[in-house]
């Protein structure tokens, strides 16, 4: 394969035209919107107007005039249709850790007489660090953790297990979840299932409606493009709203904040899910992100990543100093969402060396290199140079010099 090949693929790509829509760095090569998602130019537009028109020249009138107050069901209904959610069952609110914290109470009190909460024990450490938490606040009676092997999920389940708490979309290997056959098996047992979305909203179709799920959270800086420590989402089933508690009753999930009542009464539906006001700021930004997705459809940001991801394991195998590199992620494309991981010895170091030459990915402890796909603004040309890069740093081992294994805090 060669270049005009790969400009060929470019030049055909229905979704090419959307990289515009970003503000990207002309000379970088950004394949880490798995972690951080790209500036939108609308997000930048928007966060601009709410800082100078908003709060600068309508202050506090804006909670009403601009619809402050309404944002987290707004936005929670523009990530809706992109994880297969109907109306009133998404809010965008808090960070996922806090959202789990929130779910895992309103699952385990709906589940009289059982305590075990069963996760992955490779899932996103946070996941299994709120259970943890939650473990020592109501004792090991009335929550505790459980933790198997990722393909040991469906042996694991059983009447003792109160919640099945999993990420759709490992965040190492990429590894996909059958979301729908796995939470069909937890309800025969009786379990209630809770989805972490953060590899998957934006990244890929999902059918939370279809698959009967009972709650997920995801994440609005990944995929969603939202900013860095944009809010997350949290999804409850309509089925639930009714039964559902939380124990974070801040004013915003009161049925009428503004009566500024002694006493607690939650209010209906998803919003009781709301704690403290909500940063309007960067919700602004979430929300303006959002549009980049309004016109495209989900298959077709999945069709593109895996043919990305094809792409960079084709030139893989052009380049023999690239065997070095051990694929940590599916060999089957529909097993794998969007991203690649690949595991060396010196994972870190490459992946320094990558960046100073100006493709950004990341590193995971212990060993792995990982390359997101973000169909909107990553291009085939962007793959090529970024394998090829990778090749001239493997081949010259230039990753040795001792600038590469300098550790930053956030790696
Ligand atoms: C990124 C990520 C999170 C982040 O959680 P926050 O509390 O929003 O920082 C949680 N879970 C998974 C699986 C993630 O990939």
């Amino acid at each position: 394969m060669n270049f005009q090949d790969i400009q060929k693929l470019d030049a055909e790509d229905p979704l090419a035209h959307k990289k515009a829509e970003f503000d990207l760095p002309l000379d970088c090569i950004y394949l880490d919107g798995n972690s951080l998602g790209a500036l939108p130019r609308a997000a930048k537009k928007r966060v601009t107007q709410v800082v100078t028109q908003q709060w600068g020249a309508d202050l506090i009138k804006s909670w009403n005039c601009h619809q402050w107050i309404d944002l987290p069901l707004t936005v929670g209904e523009k990530i809706a249709p992109l994880i297969g959610a109907g109306q009133g069952q998404v809010i965008c609110c808090d960070s996922i850790s806090v959202n789990l914290f929130k779910l895992l109470c309103s699952a385990l009190a709906l589940q009289k007489g059982r305590h075990i909460v069963l996760s992955q024990n490779d899932n996103f450490p946070t996941d299994l660090y709120m259970v943890q938490g939650l473990s020592d606040l109501l004792g090991q009676q009335q929550c505790a953790l459980r933790l198997c092997a990722g393909d040991n999920i469906e042996q694991s389940l059983n009447s003792d297990v109160a919640v099945l708490l999993l990420t759709q979309v490992n965040f190492r290997s990429g590894k996909i979840h059958d979301m729908q056959a796995i939470t069909k098996l937890a309800h025969q047992h009786g379990i209630l299932v809770i989805w972490d979305l953060a590899h998957s909203a934006g990244a890929l179709p999902v059918e939370l409606d279809q698959c009967h799920v009972d709650f997920a959270v995801g994440c609005g800086y990944k995929y969603l493009n939202g900013g860095p420590g944009a809010p997350a989402f949290i999804y409850v089933a309509t089925r639930h709203q009714l039964a559902v508690t939380q124990p974070l009753s801040g004013w915003m999930g009161h049925s009428d904040p503004f009566s500024f009542s002694a006493d607690y009464s939650g209010a209906d539906g998803v919003n009781r899910y709301l704690c403290g006001t909500p940063a309007i700021l960067s919700m602004s930004a979430l929300d303006a992100a959002l549009e980049v997705f309004a016109d495209v459809d989900m298959q077709v940001i999945r069709s593109k990543s895996l043919r990305l991801a094809k792409l960079c394991l084709d030139l893989f195998a052009q380049f023999p100093a690239l065997s070095a590199l051990q694929l940590a992620s599916p060999l089957n494309q529909e097993e794998r969402g969007s991203q690649l991981a690949f595991s060396h010895p010196d994972a870190y170091a490459i992946c320094q060396a990558l960046i100073a030459n100006k493709v950004i990915c990341d590193f995971r402890a212990p060993n792995i290199l990982r390359l997101g796909f973000t169909p909107l603004y990553t291009s085939f040309s962007d793959v090529w140079l970024a394998v090829t890069r990778l090749n001239q740093i493997v081949e010259s081992k230039t990753y040795k010099a001792p600038a590469f294994m300098r550790q930053g805090k956030v790696t």
